[in-house]
């Protein structure tokens, strides 16, 4: 399926990058909404965000305070000219929050991971014309991410975003959802042109961590950043060590390096015009010399087969390995890359043979 993205200029807020989604993570009392909101209002193009209804792990947490906060929101929008998103995870809250014109909405990544239930609130919106946002989903799976997007598309909902929110990994100490920028650009190269939003809060889970990974987004030409931002973030019903007050935002926005992705300046032109060069023909040589490797992986494949061998000798390969990284890292490449890249080589290597036997 081509999916064409229309003109992010059809949306309620502007793309100017980047866009700014905050509000705090849930509704919680009129109050709180409306405090945080007005400490908002001023920033320009900002999308005033709030959970109304909450996709815990564990129950007896707080799970939202539930279509009530949905007026509180329509108090917001009249009180301060913000314009509003939140979370729908099934037909029922689409209902409710469409009867109180929600702006845009967004998909959470518990949501993302079921096509049932992204089925379900893309019939619920249909003929709404609403923008939605899509969450990637918890695990690691583009096609999941790229196959909700499409269940949207196909409904003729073509306001369409996706936010990286990062995902859940094991052995993960730094972040709360690792984020995985390839996949994020793996699906922009999917769908070229849809806006791709970073959610610092929730890959962070950790406020100190949100201006490192807003500069990192932002940096790799992000269009927006969605930034949990609560009035008193210590007393938050969920997600309270990952929120800011709209003081901490104003620094967190005002210290970002906003780079540009287009230049007028002739030398830096043509500089980067030459070392792209370079870079071209430097991957043309690796790609050659990886094809005579291969090759000569194919010639062993026939030599193992002629004598009767197995194709993975497990002491070759431990120590191919050992040296290809102590090599590699004495080069100043990571012992991390190094890794994957033999690994990669190894097994296109194993293929060729595996081929060859077979034959
Ligand atoms: C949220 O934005 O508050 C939320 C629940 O996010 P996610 O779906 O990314 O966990
Ligand atoms: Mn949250």
């Amino acid at each position: 399926m081509t999916i064409k993205i229309d003109n992010t200029k059809s949306w309620p807020i502007t793309f100017n990058k980047p866009l700014i989604i905050a509000g705090p993570c849930s509704a919680e009392s009129e109050d709180q909404m409306l405090r945080t909101a007005h400490e908002l209002k001023h920033h320009e193009n900002l999308l005033f965000r709030a959970g109304i209804w909450k996709p815990r792990t564990r129950p007896n947490s707080f799970e939202g305070i539930g279509a009530v906060g949905l007026k509180w929101m329509d108090i917001v929008k009249k009180e301060t000219g913000l314009k509003t998103t939140t979370e729908v995870a099934n037909a029922q809250h689409v209902e409710e929050a469409l009867k109180y014109d929600i702006d845009v909405f967004w998909i959470g990544a518990r949501t993302t991971v079921n096509p049932f239930a992204v089925q379900e609130i893309a019939d619920a919106l249909k003929g709404s014309n609403k923008p939605i946002m899509i969450k990637n989903p918890i695990n690691p799976e583009v096609n999941l991410w790229l196959g909700a997007i499409e269940r949207f598309y196909d409904a003729g909902l073509t306001k369409l975003a996706a936010i990286h929110r990062g995902f859940f990994a094991y052995n993960n100490t730094k972040y709360r959802n690792l984020p995985q920028w390839q996949l994020a650009i793996e699906l922009k190269r999917r769908i070229p042109g849809i806006p791709m939003i970073c959610d610092p809060s929730h890959i962070s889970g950790n406020r100190d961590l949100i201006h490192e990974v807003s500069q990192k987004a932002i940096d790799m030409n992000f269009d927006g950043l969605m930034i949990e931002t609560h009035i008193n973030p210590e007393k938050a019903l969920s997600d309270n060590a990952q929120q800011v007050t709209p003081i901490e935002l104003n620094k967190i926005l005002t210290n970002l390096i906003i780079r540009s992705s287009e230049t007028e300046n002739n030398e830096f032109k043509s500089s980067l015009k030459n070392l792209r060069i370079q870079i071209d023909d430097l991957d043309n040589e690796l790609l050659d010399v990886l094809k005579r490797r291969m090759n000569v992986a194919e010639k062993i494949g026939t030599h193992k087969k002629e004598n009767g061998v197995t194709i993975l000798q497990s002491a070759r390969w431990e120590e191919l390995l050992d040296s290809r990284i102590q090599h590699g890292v004495s080069n100043g490449l990571s012992e991390e890359f190094m890794n994957k890249l033999l690994k990669a080589v190894h097994q296109e290597s194993i293929n060729r043979q595996t081929r060859v036997m077979n034959d």
